[in-house]
């Protein structure tokens, strides 16, 4: 006890003494003098040389895990955490007068990924770190990341996201590599963020990059001279690619990614003085989806080079280092490249994909299973299937769904290459960083042993008719709901009820994720309490979504919900009732603040199209109750915690799938069917709306919920609002929902990404 004390003493006064050192070296300042951005510059300066303290993980097998996205969050909070020395910097800033939160809003956050398959990568990252696996992470260094969203006229605008200040995590190394597309040859430099695992060593995020990017390129909006490779390569993640320039651009970038993670893994091979026949026993490599595909081609493509090995030899060899991972059923979104623009970029590339394919189609008839289809479009798929040891989906049902529809041909094939994997978070940031009041309340009641094996949470089980318990963690939601109130008005200038129930969908805007089922629901509400149907307790509907610039229906789905927010915000029959809420710029730091709030989390996909989602574990965690769909990881979440502490909805994936094979869903069937429905789409182009917003995006919404509907709301939308106004009501009993929540947070250990990537280490990766 008292050596500990001594211990934790010392290293709260080395980091005192090491923060005031970088604080006069760098500003010629006290601690005492420094404002918020300063101490940030000054803790950014310390975490990165402690980091540099810890030992590196090693070992003899690694993983490098690729990824077009890695959508870290800001790292503050998370590398101190993992560090351990949150408290004491905590304890420090005290002194001072200064509070950590206020100099974590000085932090920008890396803008390097798009939605949950990025978000996924960091905390993959993060626990495997954690596992003390060694694991690296191979990337690309954007500078102005996906985008940033701002509101103008109730329309998204896109801006670049300038997140790259002088000073961030980012340490410049001596490495870079040539990268040729044909005649074009680029040099790479090598950027490193160092990954501090919780209570472990360090691995890296590799992040590349090309010395000739011009920032100054970027004119309106985001638009820029999509064909000067060397000034635009590393500008933007996912460039508009409604254009053949666009789709050539992201070729370049995917082509750069993967040639200097090749070049990057032979030199750490060759420089351990492995023989690169032997390569699989060293290496593995994690695909994430098919943007880094092309790593397969490359890599035999390197190996052959100069007669090193002969094809067969490459092609062997590569195929028992390289693993796939699906993230997605949605056909627009499973890459299919011409050979045409291939033949444009990278045309070293395209002997090796026709050798491939060849031997593909020397073996199997079925033309599904070609790489090249008869359009010669190169599937970037069937490359990662054919020629990697393991193809995993995300949850439990998507697995399911790939062996038995979309994928089955290949499953027939290899049916031992299939694995599920189902996603998960890490509770470090999910829980410890953004809910700390949480994170002590299960500490207080279980102990602490969770944070390193969170299947522990399951003791909370025990208290759930503890009354005591159940308030405490009431109290803490409602601290949380506070804490979200004084942001939100701080950040977006509305105020909102903290007594209100906090119903909340945060996740990229997409017609499968269906927020306009939601809004529909958000208008059907609304006219019921404009006729004098009033809710027992007023709710506040919140959502946070970003839309891909070409993608005109999520436009014009935020469209609509920011006239909703106009129009029930300010009408003062309704809003004492409800308000609605579209935060601007939604990113892992909003989720952070938002999570922790939640009552009612919003999981409505259509069944079948969500392969896993992690948000919604996120909710869970944090004591929010589910209104969900049967999709994704949502029916794990459903068989842990039970029909009584989930809200189910909506037809299954086999009905749906069933829908669509028989292309027998009409959704002006539904609207005539029902007044509810007809009465909440025929909304949508009301005088009252069309005043607040633009007739072009309605009318255009209404049509095409009207005439298509793809993504069948209204098949579900009548469920949807019965369920949703029973979870409203059982809300009212505090005690039983309390229950609810409680359970939801004891039976979320299993969605820890600890577990995951143990899983993946177990059946996948095998380095230890
Ligand atoms: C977790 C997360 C996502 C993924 O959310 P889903 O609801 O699973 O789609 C997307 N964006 C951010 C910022 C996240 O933190």
């Amino acid at each position: 006890m008292e050596a500990d004390t001594i211990m934790e003493g010392s290293i709260c006064s080395d980091v005192e003494g090491r923060l005031e050192g970088a604080c006069r070296d760098i500003y010629g300042k006290s601690l005492g003098e420094a404002d918020d951005a300063q101490l940030y510059n000054c803790l950014l300066q310390v975490t990165k040389d402690l980091a540099v303290s810890k030992p590196r993980i090693t070992g003899d097998k690694k993983v490098y895990y690729i990824s077009a996205e890695f959508l870290i969050g800001k790292l503050l909070s998370n590398n101190l955490i993992n560090l351990g020395i949150y408290d004491d910097v905590k304890k420090i800033l005290a002194k001072y007068g200064k509070d950590i939160t206020g100099i974590e809003e000085t932090e920008s956050e890396p803008s390097l990924g798009n939605g949950g398959l990025g978000r996924l990568a960091a905390c993959f990252l993060d626990s495997i770190a954690t596992l003390g696996l060694p694991g690296d992470g191979i990337g690309l260094n954007y500078h102005f990341g996906l985008f940033r969203q701002v509101f103008e006229d109730r329309l998204q605008k896109a801006v670049p996201d300038t997140w790259l200040g002088d000073r961030s995590w980012l340490n410049r190394t001596g490495t870079g590599f040539d990268v040729c597309f044909g005649d074009l040859k680029v040099r790479s430099v090598l950027y490193d963020i160092d990954v501090i695992g919780y209570e472990n060593g360090v691995n890296k995020l590799h992040l590349f990059d090309i010395e000739s990017v011009d920032e100054s390129i970027v004119k309106k909006g985001i638009t820029f001279d999509k064909e000067d490779i060397r000034k635009n390569l590393t500008l933007f993640l996912y460039p508009d690619d409604s254009d053949e320039a666009g789709n050539l651009l992201r070729i370049y970038q995917q082509y750069f990614m993967v040639s200097n993670g090749a070049q990057l893994i032979l030199k750490d091979l060759r420089d351990r003085g492995i023989d690169l026949h032997d390569m699989d026993k060293h290496v593995v490599i994690q695909i994430n989806d098919t943007h880094p595909t092309m790593v397969i081609p490359e890599l035999i493509r390197l190996l052959t080079a100069d007669r090193h090995m002969t094809m067969d030899e490459a092609i062997a060899v590569v195929s028992k280092t390289c693993a796939y991972t699906n993230h997605t059923i949605l056909a627009e979104a499973l890459e299919k490249w011409p050979l045409e623009y291939l033949e444009k970029v990278v045309p070293d590339l395209v002997p090796i994909i026709r050798e491939l394919d060849k031997r593909v189609r020397a073996k199997y008839t079925d033309e599904k299973v070609w790489i090249i289809d008869e359009d010669d479009l190169v599937h970037m798929a069937h490359i990662d299937i054919h020629y990697g040891f393991s193809v995993n989906g995300v949850a439990a049902l998507h697995t399911e769904i790939l062996k038995q529809t979309e994928l089955n041909c290949f499953y027939r094939i290899y049916p031992d290459k299939f694995n599920n994997k189902t996603n998960g978070i890490t509770f470090r940031r999910w829980l410890m960083s953004c809910n700390p009041e949480l994170a002590s309340l299960i500490s207080d009641s279980i102990g602490d042993d969770w944070k390193k094996d969170a299947s522990k949470l399951e003791k909370l089980m025990d208290h759930t008719g503890n009354k005591s318990t159940v308030e405490k963690l009431l109290a803490v939601k409602n601290t949380k709901k506070e804490q979200l109130c004084e942001y939100i008005n701080e950040h977006e200038g509305i105020e909102l009820n903290k007594d209100s129930i906090f119903d909340i969908q945060i996740k990229r805007m997409h017609e499968y994720k269906r927020q306009q089922m939601n809004a529909l629901y958000i208008i059907h509400k609304y006219l019921e309490i404009k006729s004098g149907v009033r809710p027992s307790r007023p709710i506040t509907f919140i959502f946070g979504a970003k839309a891909a610039p070409a993608y005109v229906i999520a436009q014009d789905i935020i469209h609509l919900i920011l006239c909703l927010q106009e129009i029930v915000n300010n009408d003062p029959d309704v809003s004492p009732y409800m308000k609605v809420v579209m935060v601007e710029n939604y990113n892992v730091t909003y989720a952070e603040k938002l999570i922790p709030a939640c009552d009612i989390s919003e999981q409505i996909s259509l069944a079948s199209k969500e392969a896993s989602g992690t948000g919604n574990m996120k909710f869970m965690l944090n004591g929010a109750v589910t209104l969900g769909t049967m999709d994704g990881a949502n029916v794990e979440i459903h068989d842990l915690v039970g029909d009584d502490n989930i809200y189910v909805f909506g037809k299954d994936s086999d009905t749906v799938i069933d829908l669509y094979a028989k292309q027998s869903y009409v959704s002006k069937d539904y609207y005539k069917k029902s007044k509810v429905i007809k009465e909440a789409v025929d909304y949508i182009t009301d005088k009252a709306v069309l005043r607040a917003g633009h007739r072009e995006n309605l009318e255009r919404l209404q049509k095409e919920l009207l005439n298509k509907d793809w993504f069948m709301t209204l098949l579900d939308l009548e469920e949807y609002i019965a369920v949703k106004d029973k979870a409203l009501s059982d809300y009212e009993d505090r005690a039983a929902w309390g229950r609810k929540m409680l359970t939801n947070v004891a039976r979320a250990g299993f969605f820890s990404s600890d577990r995951t990537i143990a899983e993946y280490n177990k059946d996948i990766w095998h380095l230890q």
